[in-house]
C-alpha cells in the first residue's frame, strides 16, 4: 500500500510540472481553438489530479489503519504469555515473542533462538514439524516433547501459515507448555494402574457420596457395570455401610476410620468382605471418602476348613466332642435355659468287627451307623461322633416320655444287619441318657452321667438303654473299687478254685468236675464270680484270670493222673472275650503242646451268647481249639438265642441245660418238655447233655429216667476244694 501511495505522489508532482510546462507552451504558440482543446485536456488532468489526491487520502488512511493493526498485532504477539515464533520453511526462527525468548533461551542463552528452539525440542518433534509444514494444511495441532535441563517438557502447539504477502513463506507457531498436565496425566495413569492392579477394590467418593474414582475389580461385586450407578449396583450390605459412613462421619466432619466385616450373599456364592472406610483430606480438610473392600472369602474358607478339621469328624461328617462341648456350653449359657437330652449311643462289640473284618469294614459300618442315626433324629437335633464307636445325640426339648420311644427306635434301627462288602454284619447298640437340667448343669457332668447310664445299660446286657440315676453312680463307684482290688488280686494270691462234681446219671459215679473260680479279698471277703467276672471282662483282666484257671485245671489233671488211674475230666469257664482274643489260641496251643494228652481231659464251657455275633469267627476259633484236643460245651443252654438249625453246625461236644429249667421241674410241666426237647436234640446231634442246678433227688431221678447224661447241683455237692474232691470222689 505504501508503495502505491509513493507511486501516486510521484505521478502527481510530475503532473504539476508537466501542466505548468504545457501552459507556458500554449501561451507562446498555440491557436485559440487549440488552446480550448488543450484547456479541456488540462481540466481533465486536473480532475484526474483531484481523484488522485482523494485516492491518496484514502490510501493514507488505510496505511494508518494497517500500521495500527500491525502494531496491535505485534503487541499482542509480544505480550502473548504463550511462546510464539515465526519460522521459515527450514524452521529458522524469523521472529519470536518475549515468552518464546524466555522459554527457549533461558537455558540455551548463548545460542540464537533458532538453535535453542531446535535444542529444546526432541528430534522426533522437529521431524513432526517439518512433515507438518510439507503437508500444507493449516492450522496444524501437534503434541511435541522437548527438555529443559534434562527435565522432560511437553508442548501442545499450533502451527499456521501466514497469508500476508510480506510474510509469505513464514509460519507462526504458538506453544503451550503442557508438562504439568502431562505429569498429572501420568500420575493419574499410575494411580489408576495401581488402583486396578490391587486385589482390593478401591472407591473414592466426594462429600456427597458420588463416585470420583474406582478400581475396575469393583465390578466383581456389582450386578451392572454402568459407571454412574456403580454404588447403586453394589450389594446392599456394602452400600449401606458406605452411605452410613458418609452420613454419620464424613458429612459431620468426623475423622474416624472404620473397618467392618460383611457377608454378601446375593452374588453367586457367599462372600466374606472387609470394608475399610476413611476420610480423604486435602490440606487438612475432609473432601470425601475412601473405601477399600477386601475379599476374605478364601481365607475364611480355609479357616472354616481348619475349623471343620477341628470340629468335625472326617469319616462320618458328624460334629466331634469339641463341637458338642461348645454347643452344650452355649445352650446352658442361654438365658431361657432350653432343656435338652443327651443320648450316649455305643455300638456293642464294635471292636470285634474291627478285629475280625479289618478297619475298612469297621469304618464303613460307622458311616452307615451315622447315616441311620441322622435319619432317626429330628432336623433340629444334632448328632456327634465322640469316640471310635460312640455317638452322642443332642435332643432339643424332648419330653422324658418321648425319650424312651426314641431310644427303642435307635436300638431297633442299629440292630438291623449292615451289609458291607456283601457281608451281613449284625450289631446292636446300648444307650445312656442324661438330661439338662435334671442331671447336671454343666457339660462335663452331663456327659459323664450319660456315659454312666451307658455303662449301666451295657452291664445290664447291652442292646438296651438306661436313664442316668444317682444309684448308678454308687454302683459304678463300687465296681471301680472292685476293679482296683481285682487288679491286685493275682499278685496277692487271692484267687483259688473249687470243684463241682458232675454225676453220671446212669451209675451215679463222678469222673467230671466243673472248676469254679473263687476270689477272697482281704477287705471285702469272698466275692461271687457273678460280681467280679463282668468287671474282669470289662477291664481285660479276664485274660489273666482265664490263664490262671487253665493252668490250675492242667495242674489238677496232672496231679489226679498221677494220683489215680481213673481219668477225671475238668470243665472250665471261658469268656467269649478269650475266644475273640487273637493270642488266646496261640497261648493254648503252646501250653497244650507241652501236655498233649491233658487236652483230652479239658472241656471249655462257653455260654450260648458267644454265638450271638461274630458267628463265623467264633466257629473258626472253636474248630481250631477242638483240633488241640479240648471239648467244647455250651453253658446255660436254653437262655440264649442260638437257633436250632445253627446248633447242628457247631463244633461242640456238650450241652448244659440251664439251672432255671431244672429248678422248676417239679412244678412246671413246660420246663419238663423243654428239658426233654433239649435232651433229644442233643442226643440226635451226638452231644453229651448235662443238667445244671439239680437240687433234689426227685429232679435227679427224673433226669436219670429220661437218660440225661450228667447231673450237677447242690443235690450232689456244692463246689468243694480239690482236697475234698479227692477224698470224696477219687
Ligand atoms: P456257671 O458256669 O453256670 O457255674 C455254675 C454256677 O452255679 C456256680 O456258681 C455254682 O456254684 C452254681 N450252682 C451249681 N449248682 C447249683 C445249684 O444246685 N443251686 C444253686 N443255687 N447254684 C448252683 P458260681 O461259682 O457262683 O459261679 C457263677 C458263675 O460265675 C458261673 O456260672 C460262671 O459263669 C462264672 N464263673 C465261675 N468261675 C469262673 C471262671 O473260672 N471263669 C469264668 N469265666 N467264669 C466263671
Ligand atoms: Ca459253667
Ligand atoms: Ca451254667
Amino acid at each position: 500500500m505504501r508503495h502505491k501511495l509513493d507511486e501516486n505522489r510521484l505521478s502527481q508532482d510530475a503532473l504539476d510540472i508537466e501542466v505548468k510546462r504545457v501552459e507556458k507552451i500554449l501561451e507562446e504558440n498555440i491557436s485559440e481553438g487549440g488552446v480550448r482543446s488543450i484547456k479541456k485536456l488540462v481540466h481533465s488532468l486536473q480532475v484526474y489530479q483531484e481523484e488522485l489526491t482523494l485516492q491518496n487520502i484514502e490510501l493514507e488512511r488505510h496505511q494508518q489503519e494497517s500500521d495500527i493493526l500491525r502494531e496491535y498485532y505485534y503487541t499482542l504477539f509480544n505480550l502473548l504469555p504463550l511462546p510464539a515464533v515465526y519460522v521459515d520453511e527450514r524452521l529458522h526462527v524469523v521472529d519470536s515473542n518475549q515468552a518464546a525468548k524466555n522459554t527457549f533461551r533461558s537455558e540455551n542463552i548463548s545460542l540464537g533462538i533458532t538453535n535453542s528452539l531446535m535444542k529444546s525440542l526432541s528430534r522426533d518433534s522437529i521431524q513432526l514439524l517439518y512433515n507438518s509444514i510439507r503437508s500444507n494444511t493449516y492450522p496444524i495441532y501437534l503434541e511435541v516433547q522437548g527438555n529443559n535441563q534434562d527435565v522432560q517438557i511437553f508442548y501442545d502447539l499450533v502451527l499456521t501459515k501466514l497469508n500476508d504477502c510480506e510474510d509469505e513463506g513464514k509460519f507462526l507457531i504458538v506453544f503451550k507448555d503442557t508438562t504439568i498436565e502431562q505429569k498429572l496425566k501420568e500420575k493419574n495413569a499410575i494411580f489408576l494402574s495401581v488402583l486396578n492392579s490391587s486385589s482390593d477394590s478401591i472407591i473414592s467418593l466426594d462429600m456427597k457420596g458420588a463416585v470420583k474414582e474406582y478400581s475396575r475389580n469393583l465390578c466383581q461385586y456389582t450386578v451392572e457395570t454402568n459407571n454412574e450407578n456403580i454404588i447403586e449396583s453394589l450389594p446392599l450390605p456394602i452400600k449401606k455401610e458406605i452411605d452410613n459412613y458418609i452420613e454419620h462421619k464424613v458429612k459431620l466432619n468426623v475423622r474416624h476410620e472404620k473397618t467392618i466385616e460383611v457377608i454378601v450373599k446375593n452374588v453367586r456364592h457367599p462372600l466374606w468382605l472387609r470394608i475399610q472406610l476413611f476420610p480423604v483430606e486435602e490440606s487438612g480438610i475432609i473432601v470425601g471418602t475412601g473405601c477399600i473392600i477386601s475379599n476374605h472369602t478364601e481365607s475364611i474358607k480355609q479357616e472354616k476348613e481348619i475349623s471343620n478339621l477341628a470340629y468335625y469328624d472326617h469319616l462320618t461328617n458328624c460334629g466331634n466332642r469339641r463341637l458338642l462341648r461348645l454347643r452344650v456350653s452355649k445352650l446352658i449359657s442361654q438365658v431361657d435355659n432350653p432343656s435338652f437330652t443327651m443320648f450316649f449311643v455305643d455300638l456293642d462289640h464294635f471292636k470285634d468287627i474291627n478285629d475280625i473284618y479289618g478297619h475298612n469294614v469297621g469304618d464303613e459300618m460307622l458311616v452307615q451307623v451315622a447315616s441311620r442315626l441322622k435319619k432317626a433324629i429330628r432336623p433340629f437335633d444334632e448328632l456327634f461322633r465322640v469316640g471310635g464307636d460312640e455317638f452322642l445325640i443332642l435332643f432339643h426339648q424332648l419330653p422324658t416320655e418321648m425319650s424312651s420311644d426314641r431310644a427303642y427306635r435307635i436300638i431297633e434301627i442299629l440292630s438291623t444287619p449292615f451289609i458291607i462288602d456283601e457281608k451281613e454284619l449284625v450289631s446292636s447298640a446300648s444307650i445312656g441318657i442324661s438330661r439338662f437340667p435334671e442331671d447336671g448343669i454343666d457339660f462335663i457332668s452331663l456327659y459323664k452321667k450319660a456315659d454312666t447310664a451307658l455303662y449301666k445299660a451295657k452291664k445290664n446286657g447291652r442292646k438296651r438303654f438306661r436313664f442316668f440315676s444317682e444309684t448308678m453312680l454308687l454302683q459304678i463307684k463300687k465296681n471301680f473299687e472292685l476293679e482296683e482290688n481285682l487288679r491286685k488280686a493275682m499278685a496277692k494270691n487271692e484267687f483259688s478254685t473249687e470243684l463241682m462234681p458232675q454225676i453220671r446219671c446212669s451209675d451215679s459215679t463222678c469222673q467230671n468236675v466243673e472248676l469254679l473260680l473263687r476270689w477272697n479279698n482281704e477287705v471285702i471277703g469272698l466275692v461271687p464270680p457273678n460280681d467280679f467276672i463282668p468287671v474282669a471282662e470289662r477291664s481285660e483282666l479276664i485274660h489273666t484270670i482265664t490263664e490262671f484257671v487253665i493252668e490250675d485245671a492242667i495242674n489238677k489233671i496232672k496231679a489226679l493222673n498221677k494220683f489215680s488211674p481213673k481219668k477225671v475230666y475238668i470243665s472250665i469257664n471261658i469268656s467269649k472275650l478269650d475266644i475273640l482274643n487273637t493270642h488266646f489260641f496261640e497261648i493254648m496251643k503252646a501250653r497244650l503242646d507241652k501236655d498233649k494228652k491233658i487236652a483230652k481231659q479239658l472241656t471249655f464251657e462257653l455260654t450260648e451268647s458267644v454265638f450271638s455275633d461274630s458267628y463265623t469267627l467264633i466257629v473258626d476259633r472253636l474248630n481250631q481249639l477242638k483240633l488241640l484236643g479240648v471239648s467244647i460245651s455250651i453253658d446255660d443252654f436254653g437262655t440264649g438265642y442260638s437257633s436250632l438249625s445253627q446248633l447242628s453246625e457247631l463244633p461242640i461236644d456238650e450241652l448244659k441245660i440251664d439251672k432255671s429249667f431244672i429248678s422248676k421241674l417239679g412244678s412246671d410241666e413246660s420246663d419238663k418238655k423243654i428239658c426233654l426237647a433239649i435232651l433229644s436234640m442233643a442226643k440226635s446231634l451226638g452231644y453229651r447233655c448235662v443238667a445244671e442246678g439239680v437240687e433234689s433227688e426227685e429232679q435227679f431221678n427224673w433226669l436219670a429216667s429220661i437218660f440225661c447224661d450228667y447231673s450237677q447241683g447242690y443235690f450232689h455237692s456244692k463246689p468243694i476244694t480239690f482236697k475234698d474232691f479227692i477224698s470224696r470222689y477219687v
